[in-house]
Order: structure tokens, then C-alpha cells, then sequence
């Protein structure tokens, strides 16, 4: 292998969007990654099958690597060449001892490099709403280490000078020492009512922040329990976050939401709930797999000139129908004579984005809306395709056929039921730890209620429930819940949106 260059690179602070393009490219090329307890494991996500994972952070429970340890595991890992990736929370030359392994690396000729990082010094304070620095409040901003016991002899800092000649303080590593810290700062003369906030978790959907001064903050932070990893930020500047303080603000900041979906479409649903400052917990009860023989769909595919119209259902229906038509060696232009029909936006989004022109999608996203559209459009002694789930409702052939149209259902996919965590989902649920249960589809609802038997409607006590449409709700109800929050359209924008309206003004 090649000679290994060891690459520090910094993780950021928590929001795994917040990490460089440098440091994502890096992971994609890594033979191996070094991570630890505060760089976000999402991150791992960009990492290649194949490449070694290694964690320095809490090992086998409370026991944590030395850094004499993680030094020589750099050192180890170089000797076999390749691309190393040493992932640091934050900054990796801003504490946290990056500069200790780099210099490891040195000693022994190694080559390095550093790949800066959005430290939490920084980017904790910008996610409560308080600007560092601000022509009105401070003109300057210093990183200080909290690790260190202020009232110990020997301290590296300089308290005096430190407490009156910087603008904003920023401490990492300072919350057990939080009083002290307080009092070596009014001690060194500055205002005792000077603004205080302590940052704990920022920029992840756990961040809390407790407000105070110099002289009260002591106390709230104990009130509040406040515990490691935070940021103390001192100063003034403290003060504007009243009016600028945007993320713990977003609408569904601080809720923990449980989705419910097959695993291969949750990532949009999930997202759009996150942009809103949601936390999901993904909980897949539908699995998508290939039907048990390809041939209904494959001998669909070959009369396929003789369908007057091909009707897509879900978007899984669409990705299967265009493998397999890949598969018997055709492509887009066999669907050349037949109208096409989607039963919602996202499916014709699908087929639109391949350049596949959608003739119809009808006003009220589910099988009887469409069905009425399609008579009105004359379907009577046409040809229709409709490649599906093999476990999909009846409706809509059944009308079709009703109002004379002959009708072919192949089975395009299969839902299954994965095996599911169920124990761990039933203790956070006691504990109190959802806020919101989501369904977008009936399998959906089907599934979680067969997994869960009779105790779901008990163990779903006070959680409210939210449904994409009527017909998922009617199966909700059911089993024993009823649907608090559905939107008018049956799509998951709406559902966000029903969502957002739901919470707002409501407290965490
Ligand atoms: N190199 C890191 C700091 C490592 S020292 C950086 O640049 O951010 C570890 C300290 O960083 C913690 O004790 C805490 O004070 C701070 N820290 C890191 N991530 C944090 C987060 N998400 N929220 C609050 N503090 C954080």
C-alpha cells in the first residue's frame, strides 16, 4: 500500500452538516478512521464499505482510550499505509490534544495533515443566537480551558488579565469547575452581573442552554443539572440572544419523533421534519423486497405496447418497474404508447425526474380520487397496467374493471415485516421519550400494531399520532389509536406542515 499520510481533520460540532467538504471527501477515501465521542456518527455514513472503523472514545463501558494509546494507534495504523483519518470534534488544533497527535506524527515522520474544523467554540454560541463579537458589545473573544481547577497553584491562566481584557469568554471543558471559574473572574474584577450562558450538546437537536451571570449561573446551571459537553460563553454579548436566538426557536425543535416507514423512503420525511428542528427516531416496519419470481412483471413488460394506460402507485413501484425493464433489455421508450398515471406527486416527481412525462395525476392522492378521474377520462375497454405491492389494496382494480376497463395487476415488489427492535422502542415510550408517532401508509400502521399486539394503544398513552391520510387513520383506528394530526392533502410536505401546526405554541 501506499505510504499513509494521517489526515486531523475536524468534525465539527455536532450538526453533521457542519463538517468541511475537505473532511467529507477525506472520509469517503479513508482505509481507516479514528473517531471519538463528540464527532457526530452520522458522519461514519460517508465512510466506504470496506474501510476499518476504529472508536477511541468510552470503551467497553466507562474506560476511555489514553491519548498515549490513541497516539500510538495513529502511529500503528500509518505502518500499514494508506489514507488515515484521525476525526476530532470541532477543530482538532482547538483543545481536545490534536496538536499532541500531530506532533507524534512528526516525531516519527509521518506524514500529516490538518483539516480545520468548525470548532464548538465558535459554533455553540452561533446556534444559541450569540454573535462572539459585536460592534456594540466586544470588540474581542478568547478560548479558555475550563479543565484546569483555578484554584489550584500552579494555573496556566492568568486570571486577573483574563477577566478584564478579553470581550467574550468562551470555556470548553469548564463545567464541573463552572463556580470556580465565576468567582476567579469577579475576583479578577469583572461585573458580577455580566451576562452567562452555558451551552450544553449545541448544534444537536439535544442543545439546552441556561442563562444567568456571573454571580446566578452557578446556581441555575445546578438547577437545570446541567452537565458535560457545554460551553460557558461570558460576556455581554450573551445578552442578544434574546432577539436572535433562532434554532432552539424552530418549530418542532426539542420533539422527538417517531417514524414509522419502510427504511428505503424514510430519508425525505425525516429530513423535512429535521430542517424544522425535529429529532427522529426511525422505526422501519415495512421492508421492501423483490416479489418471489419476476415473471408476471417481466411478461408485462413484454406486451407492453398493448396497454392503453400503466398506472404507478407508490415510487417503489415505479424503481422496480424501470429495473426490470432494464433488465429484459428495454428502456423508457417501450412505455412509448401508453398514458401514464401516478396516484401521487412523488411518484410522478420519480418518472418526471428520468424525463418521463406524467399524462395524469389526480387531484386527491388515493384510489378512489383517481379512480373517478380515470372513468371520467374513459377507460372503459382499455388496457391497463398496474405494477404494485403484492399486499396493495383491491379498490382500484376492482373499479376499473366495474366500469369495463381490463385490468392487469403484477406484483412489481413485496412489503415485509422486518425484525424490529421492540423492546427498546417500548421502554422510551414508558419513559416518556416520544413525542409524536407517525404513519404514511395503512401496511404501516398494520405492521407496528402486529409487532406490538394489544398493548399498543396503552403503551401509546398520550403520545399523539399523526397519519398522512384518511385511509391510514381509518386503520389506525383500528387497532386502537386515534389520529390527532392529518393533512388535507395526502403528502408528506402537508403532513409536515400539519405537523409544524400541530406543535406550535404547544411546549416541549
Ligand atoms: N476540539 C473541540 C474541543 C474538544 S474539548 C472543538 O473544537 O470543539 C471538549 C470540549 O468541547 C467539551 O468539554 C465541551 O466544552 C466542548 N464541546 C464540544 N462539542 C460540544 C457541543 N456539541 N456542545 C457543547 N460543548 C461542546
Amino acid at each position: 500500500m501506499a505510504r499513509a499520510v494521517v489526515y486531523l481533520v475536524g468534525a465539527g460540532p455536532g450538526d453533521p452538516g457542519l463538517i468541511t467538504v475537505k473532511g467529507i471527501e477525506l472520509l469517503a477515501k479513508a482505509d481507516v478512521v479514528i473517531h471519538d465521542y463528540l464527532a457526530s456518527e452520522r458522519l461514519l455514513e460517508h465512510v466506504r464499505a470496506g474501510a476499518e472503523v476504529v472508536y477511541v472514545g468510552k470503551r467497553g463501558g466507562q474506560h476511555t482510550y489514553r491519548q498515549e494509546e490513541i497516539n500510538q494507534l495513529l502511529l500503528d495504523k500509518a505502518a500499514l499505509g494508506g489514507i488515515v483519518v484521525r476525526l476530532k470534534g470541532g477543530d482538532p488544533f482547538v483543545f481536545g490534544r490534536g496538536g499532541e497527535e500531530a506532533e507524534t506524527l512528526a516525531a516519527a515522520g509521518v506524514a500529516f495533515e490538518i483539516v480545520p474544523g468548525v470548532t464548538s467554540a465558535v459554533a455553540c454560541p452561533a446556534y444559541a443566537g450569540i454573535p462572539l463579537t459585536h460592534r456594540a458589545y466586544a470588540s474581542s473573544a478568547g478560548f479558555v480551558t475550563g479543565h484546569e481547577d483555578p484554584t489550584k497553584p500552579g494555573s496556566g491562566l492568568d486570571w486577573d488579565k483574563l477577566s478584564c481584557g478579553v470581550g467574550t469568554l468562551v470555556f470548553l471543558m469548564g463545567v464541573k469547575n463552572l463556580d470556580k471559574i465565576c468567582a476567579k473572574l469577579i475576583g479578577g474584577g469583572r461585573d458580577p452581573k455580566t451576562p452567562v450562558a452555558v451551552i450544553e450538546w449545541g448544534t444537536t437537536s439535544h442543545q439546552k442552554t441556561t442563562l444567568g451571570t456571573l454571580e446566578t449561573i452557578p446556581e441555575e446551571a445546578a438547577k437545570s443539572r446541567v452537565a458535560p459537553p457545554a460551553v460557558i460563553v461570558v460576556g455581554e454579548v450573551v445578552s442578544l440572544r434574546a432577539g436572535l436566538n433562532w434554532f432552539e426557536s424552530r418549530p418542532l425543535f426539542a420533539k422527538n419523533i417517531l417514524v414509522t416507514r419502510a427504511r428505503e423512503q424514510a430519508s425525505s420525511f425525516v429530513e423535512e421534519l429535521e430542517d424544522r428542528g425535529a429529532s427522529c427516531l426511525e422505526f422501519p416496519t415495512i421492508e421492501i423486497v423483490p416479489p418471489e419470481s419476476w415473471e408476471p412483471l417481466d411478461s408485462a413488460i413484454g406486451r407492453l405496447s398493448a396497454y392503453d394506460w400503466v398506472i404507478f402507485t407508490s415510487v417503489n413501484g415505479v424503481d422496480y418497474f424501470l429495473e426490470r425493464l432494464t433488465a429484459c433489455g428495454e428502456d423508457i421508450r417501450a412505455l412509448h404508447g401508453a398514458s401514464i398515471c401516478c396516484i401521487g406527486p412523488r411518484t410522478a416527481e420519480r418518472l418526471e425526474r428520468l424525463m418521463v412525462r406524467v399524462d395524469f395525476v389526480p387531484d386527491k392522492f388515493r384510489a378512489e380520487g383517481l379512480v373517478e378521474e380515470l372513468l371520467a377520462r374513459g377507460v372503459k375497454g382499455k388496457r391497463v397496467l398496474i405494477p404494485r405491492a403484492k399486499e396493495a389494496r383491491e379498490i382500484l382494480p376492482d373499479k376499473l374493471r366495474e366500469a369495463g376497463a381490463q385490468v392487469d395487476v403484477v406484483t412489481a415488489y413485496r412489503t415485509l415485516k422486518p425484525e424490529a427492535p421492540r423492546q427498546a422502542l417500548a421502554a422510551l415510550f414508558e419513559r416518556g421519550g416520544i413525542h409524536l408517532i407517525t404513519f404514511t401508509s395503512s401496511s404501516t400502521v398494520k405492521n407496528f400494531a402486529d409487532i406490538f399486539g394489544g398493548r399498543l394503544p396503552q403503551m401509546m398513552k398520550g403520545v399523539p399520532v399523526a397519519c398522512i391520510g384518511p385511509i391510514t387513520a381509518d386503520t389506525a383506528a383500528r387497532v386502537g389509536l386515534s389520529c390527532d394530526i392529518m393533512p388535507e392533502d395526502y403528502t408528506i410536505p402537508a403532513l409536515v406542515e400539519a405537523i409544524v401546526a400541530y406543535f406550535n405554541g404547544k411546549p416541549a
